[in-house]
């Protein structure tokens, strides 16, 4: 009998995953039938995004597994109707275009490039940027996409440290955990880089006691997710230079309104969530090999703590 997979994201989504899908459940010998619409009590997988307008789960009641396509869960993850196995996405696509955004934008800032690429009265003034090796960049969130950033930041010469809620040991990394560690990891970020995902203990944790810890001037870059800034401390920082420039591509609301105080703030630079979407090909692969998994019974990867949130 095949496998049922319903195919429940925003509408616009089906034509991109469709054929990329199809080939993965291919490539694992899965006999798979993939739509739009099944009879809820036949569907044996749910590829889902949060976005969908599938939000009661309780119909669903062969479904074996939820399968997000999005590595963010905070807008599914306590749907009281979810009982069934929740994966987040971990996609090597994602992960490789989350690494090429943030490091982009740190080099921009560790280079000092706004001040000849915005240089209306063309000043010849020169000013040497320190080497990597002497610039501290920390990340606060070290799992599939900090832990990557890190990797590349290291090879370019950074010293790098980083910030998990459990502790871990990454090679190369000064790594601080916990609430007791926060206050050292920030003291000494010259470059703050939020990876951390969205959930009650990560609210707000850049606030202004936050800010106050780290070195002056520093730079902020936010690719996670907006509710991790207090927005008015980050303002209130950059209007009295203890953060010289932030880079955000999340926020609370999106698309952030118009009448936003990061729109019109000389510091902020707001990308519009460009950092690392899904990449429909990579992607497909682990859904299928999740899938595969849950045929035989083997542990799903990349499953959701529903009790932390992520
Ligand atoms: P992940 O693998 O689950 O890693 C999350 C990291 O945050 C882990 O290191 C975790 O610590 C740490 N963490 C969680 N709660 C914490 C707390 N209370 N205190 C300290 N550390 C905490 O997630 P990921 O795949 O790297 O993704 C991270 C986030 O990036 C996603 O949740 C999403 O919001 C965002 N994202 C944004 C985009 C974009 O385009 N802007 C794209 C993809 C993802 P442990 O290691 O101890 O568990």
């Amino acid at each position: 009998m095949p496998i049922n997979v319903l195919f429940a994201a925003h509408v616009d989504r089906w034509e991109t995953y469709r054929a990329p899908l199809t080939d993965a459940f291919a490539a694992l010998d899965l006999d798979v039938q993939l739509a739009t619409d099944f009879r809820p009590e036949d569907v044996d997988y749910i590829v889902y995004a949060p976005n969908s307008p599938l939000q009661d789960f309780a119909p669903y009641t062969r479904a074996k597994a939820v399968l997000n396509l999005w590595a963010g869960v905070e807008a599914v993850v306590n749907n009281p109707t979810l009982k069934i196995p929740l994966a987040r996405m971990v996609d090597p696509g994602m992960t490789k275009s989350m690494t090429e955004w943030v490091v982009g934008h740190v080099m921009r800032y560790h280079l000092g490039l706004d001040r000849y690429i915005v240089n209306p009265d063309h000043a010849w003034a020169p000013r040497t940027p320190p080497l990597a090796a002497q610039r501290t960049v920390c990340i606060l969130g070290m799992g599939a996409l900090g832990s990557a950033v890190a990797e590349v930041l290291l090879t370019l010469g950074f010293k790098v440290r980083g910030w998990s809620r459990r502790e871990k040991s990454i090679p190369g990394v000064a790594m601080h955990h916990g609430e007791d560690g926060l206050e050292l990891a920030l003291s000494q970020a010259e470059i703050l880089i939020l990876l951390l995902p969205d959930t009650p203990a990560t609210e707000n944790i850049l606030d202004a006691a936050a800010i106050a810890h780290l070195p002056k001037g520093a730079f902020v870059i936010n690719p996670g997710r907006g509710p991790l800034i207090d927005d008015q401390a980050l303002i209130d920082a950059l209007n009295t230079g203890q953060i010289a420039q932030a880079t955000l591509d999340v926020f609370r609301t999106e698309p952030l309104p118009a009448d936003h105080p990061f729109w019109a703030h000389p510091g902020v630079t707001v990308t519009p969530h460009v950092a690392a979407d899904t990449r429909p090909h990579t992607a497909s692969q682990v859904i299928a090999e999740n899938i595969r998994r849950g045929e035989i019974g083997e542990p799903f990867l990349h499953l959701v703590d529903r009790t932390s949130g992520y």
